[in-house]
């Protein structure tokens, strides 16, 4: 075991502060990290809050947040065939599942049916809580390190590992591309990264926010067209128009409102996760054969297509880069929806 600094939350809702714990030593398959950058995630807030904990087991404190991880491997286990010390790497929501299960078999491994382990707020193996990427170190199974872009700067590429796959995943899995219309629910964070994707995939993007603050930002990201839904009109004007909806908001919204927006067969997709169940109306799913979905970031395969698909299009995050002293302000200013798009936090700043 090694010692590693960090920033966490010592119980729910606590400002973050400086902490110092354990990482292990590099075992056989493993990847030793440097973290440079760790990107922000709404999650990171509600789980340090333990916002959640009607859905899932009780938060582990301390909680040393992060999971859009990027950095340099400085060492390998002498198993490791995939990476070198240099390599400019990335770890996500995840650093181990079971493997064997029919879901890790199928690349699933997000949806593991025994246990996905998550890269904070979880357990490994031996039961020993996780820390994530608001630290200087990290050791993970090679199986669960990505290949960052090299054409492209790794802190806007570093949140790619969380709002990239979870808003690249289901527009492949309900196949946006040419001749579909889709839209945006929100333009944080993943949001940002839902238009700038959907947009490099071909489909048509319109995005739904609260006003028309950002509109300017949105058509730059590669968005067709730009409503606010504080105007009553956004409802009546869209009424049955998209193929697909993605819901990033963090917060409870009423979801019937939005069914309606879907033409027969359209899908919306739910990937923001409030802290509060949303009723919703039989009439809407029914009227039009429409379906509402939910989806959960994405399998190790399919983070390094979405990777590589970036490498290829140029697309990466548009980022706010802090020192991670600044980072309580940053979660404040997130829940304000002030954020362009993406709060980086600058690992050298732990020095
Ligand atoms: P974010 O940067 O805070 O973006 C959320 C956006 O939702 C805001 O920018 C805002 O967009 C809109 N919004 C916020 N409050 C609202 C309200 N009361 N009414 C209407 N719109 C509101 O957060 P994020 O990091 O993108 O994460 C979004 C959500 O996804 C969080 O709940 C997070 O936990 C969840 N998440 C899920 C997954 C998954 O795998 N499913 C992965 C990562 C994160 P406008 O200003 O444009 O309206
Ligand atoms: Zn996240
Ligand atoms: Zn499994």
């Amino acid at each position: 075991m090694s010692k590693a600094r960090g920033y966490a939350a010592l119980k729910a809702r606590d400002p973050l502060g400086p902490f110092s714990f354990e990482r292990r030593e590099p075992k056989e398959y493993d990847v030793a990290i440097d973290i440079k950058y760790c990107g922000i995630c709404h999650s990171d807030i509600h789980q340090a809050r333990d916002e959640w904990s009607d859905y899932q087991e009780e938060s582990i404190f301390p909680m040393v947040p992060g999971h859009e991880i990027g950095g340099v491997v400085t060492a390998v286990g002498k198993g490791v065939t995939k990476f070198k010390v240099g390599d400019k790497v990335g770890v996500g929501c995840y650093v181990d599942s079971c493997r064997t299960c029919p879901e890790c078999r199928e690349g699933l491994e997000q949806y593991c049916s025994v246990a996905t382990i998550w890269t904070y707020n979880g357990r490994d193996k031996e039961g020993t809580p996780t820390y994530g990427g608001y630290s200087e170190r990290i050791v993970v199974d090679e199986n669960y390190v990505l290949r960052m872009p090299d054409n492209l700067p790794l802190e806007a590429c570093a949140p790619l590992l969380c709002a990239g796959i979870t808003l690249y995943s289901p527009l492949k899995h309900w196949k946006a591309g040419p001749g579909k219309k889709v839209a945006i629910v929100g333009m944080g964070g993943l949001g940002h990264m839902g238009v700038k994707l959907a947009h490099a995939l071909g489909a048509e993007v319109t995005v739904l926010s609260q006003s028309l603050s950002k509109q300017a930002d949105g058509k730059r990201f590669g968005a067709s067209h730009y409503y606010a839904t504080s105007d009553p009109e956004t409802f009546t004007k869209l009424a049955g128009q998209f193929d697909l909806i993605i819901n990033t908001v963090s917060a409870k919204l009423d979801w019937n409102q939005y069914l309606d927006l879907l033409k027969v067969d359209g899908t919306m997709v739910v990937v923001g996760l409030p802290d509060q169940d949303i009723p919703i109306g039989a009439f809407g799913l029914t009227a039009r054969r429409r379906s509402l979905a939910g989806s959960q970031i994405g399998g190790i395969r399919e983070i390094q297509e979405m990777l590589d698909f970036c490498s290829q299009h140029k697309v990466a995050c548009d980022i706010e880069v802090i020192p991670i002293q600044k980072v309580n302000e940053a979660y404040e200013r997130v829940l304000k929806s002030d954020v362009r798009y993406r709060f980086v936090i600058d690992m050298a700043s732990l020095a």
